[in-house]
């Protein structure tokens, strides 16, 4: 028996382990990723300014996913023939008998006129490198800076992050006076998050912006960039010399290649709440690659749900537990729609936190807390050193 999996990050790996674990010699595994590297993406917000490098959050694949028993293909999945089963790379052609895909976002760089001349986008080691070096030019010559998301975003929790910490950078380098500094988001209102928000959460978001001076901007989508102007859709110009807006994700070319696996523009793929393929029977998705419709009215100015780590991480599980019952012919099938996973999140805000726990992701919920930190972003960094030494022993059966 053949699983494949095709991306091998958060949802990609736990999937791959967990089935490994549980199946041992029954069922040959192959991962293959693109990428050499697992990256915790959360801490890439904080190596533009120097607070990590790429290599502290990385762990090389191979040797982790050997030890257990998983193959590693360091490659690009291209297509999927799912009539003959057959994932086809840039340099092979891999056959399943099961498929997962996991391969995360593609960042819609040109969802916007000029956001990919103009813009930094800090969600890759390359990307958050690139904003490094545009920060240090930055210091030299400091101006307005507008950070944000654009129409049709959902990692808008990685930009507030990244706002607050570039904030404490700004006084760190004793610039913070010569900044005029804006965020600018599609959401109604601060703290929407597209989860329609949380107790408390606009509130005390409004406090930070109130308490850092930073100037926001809601229900506003971005009509153009230039290199000293972001352009809003209810006509504001402000001036920037230094931009970093989160795009809106689709799914990858993998998929887009595929068109019997995605649903349409947005490529993500459409799942039971099984994370099995609506339509193909041995074809699974787990975390960002899975289609969440949003559960609330857009307004004039679209915009996504956030798809982060843990519940990519429950995805994974779910779909290997879900295989593994069909592999040895047991019918039942762990359900569990996107929506209903627990939220549990931590924004960082600049050696600052506020942590947000809920029973679940969507409304409605029984509970539902965020608690803010002011002392030190100690869960933050708890979360990443505890990620870390998860991934680096292959332990895909704890949380
Ligand atoms: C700046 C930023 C900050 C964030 N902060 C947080 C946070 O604080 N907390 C949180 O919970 N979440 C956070 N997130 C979200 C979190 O990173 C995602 O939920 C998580 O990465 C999704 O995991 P995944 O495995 O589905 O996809 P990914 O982590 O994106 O992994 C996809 C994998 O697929 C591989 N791949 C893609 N296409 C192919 C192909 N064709 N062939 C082979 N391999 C391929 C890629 O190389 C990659 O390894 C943040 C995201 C960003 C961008």
């Amino acid at each position: 028996m053949k699983v494949l999996v095709v991306g091998g990050n958060f949802a990609g790996s736990t999937a791959a382990l967990e089935i490994k674990r549980k199946l041992g010699k029954e069922v040959e595994v192959t991962l293959i990723d693109r990428n050499p590297d697992f990256i915790y993406i959360p801490s890439l917000i904080w190596v533009p300014i120097g607070r990590r490098e790429v290599d502290e959050i990385s762990i090389p694949r191979e040797k982790v996913l050997a030890r257990k028993g998983v193959k590693f293909v360091l490659d690009t999945a291209t297509k999927v023939d799912t009539e003959t089963q057959i994932v086809f790379t840039e340099h092979g052609q891999y056959r399943y008998d099961h498929l997962i895909i996991a391969t995360g976002p593609k960042v819609q760089m040109d969802a916007v006129p000029g956001l990919k001349e103009h813009n930094v986008y800090i969600g890759t080691p390359v990307g958050a490198m690139k904003t490094r070096e545009k920060l240090e030019e930055f210091k030299e010559n400091p101006g307005p800076i507008v950070i944000g998301a654009t129409q049709g975003a959902g990692c808008m929790g990685g930009a507030y992050e990244f706002l607050f910490n570039l904030e404490k950078w700004l006084r760190d380098q004793k610039i913070r006076k010569k900044v005029d500094l804006h965020w600018i988001t599609p959401e109604p209102y601060l703290g929407h998050f597209g989860i329609d928000g949380m107790p408390l959460g606009e509130a005390m978001l409004k406090k930070f912006m109130e308490m850092f001076h930073i100037t926001y901007h809601t229900s506003v989508g971005v009509e153009k960039v230039t290199g000293e102007e972001v352009f809003l859709s209810d006509g504001t110009v402000i001036e920037s010399r230094f931009k970093m807006l989160m795009p809106p994700f689709t799914g990858v070319d993998f998929i887009k290649n595929s068109p019997q696996l995605h649903c349409g523009d947005n490529q993500f793929i459409p799942t039971l709440p099984s994370y099995q393929h609506e339509k193909l029977e041995n074809v699974w998705a787990a975390g960002l690659a899975v289609n969440v419709a949003p559960p609330f009215e857009q307004g004039e100015v679209p915009f996504s749900v956030p798809k982060t780590g843990y519940p990519s991480d429950v995805t994974g599980k779910i779909v290997a537990h879900n295989i593994i019952n069909a592999i040895k012919g047991i019918e039942k099938r762990e359900e569990k729609a996107w929506g209903k996973i627990a939220g549990l999140c931590v924004m960082d805000a600049g050696e600052k936190e506020v942590i947000i726990v809920s029973n679940s992701l969507f409304k409605p919920r029984k509970f539902a807390i965020m608690v803010p930190n002011v002392i030190f972003d100690f869960f933050k960094v708890f979360l990443e050193k505890y990620f870390l030494w998860k991934l680096k022993r292959g332990i895909s059966y704890l949380p």
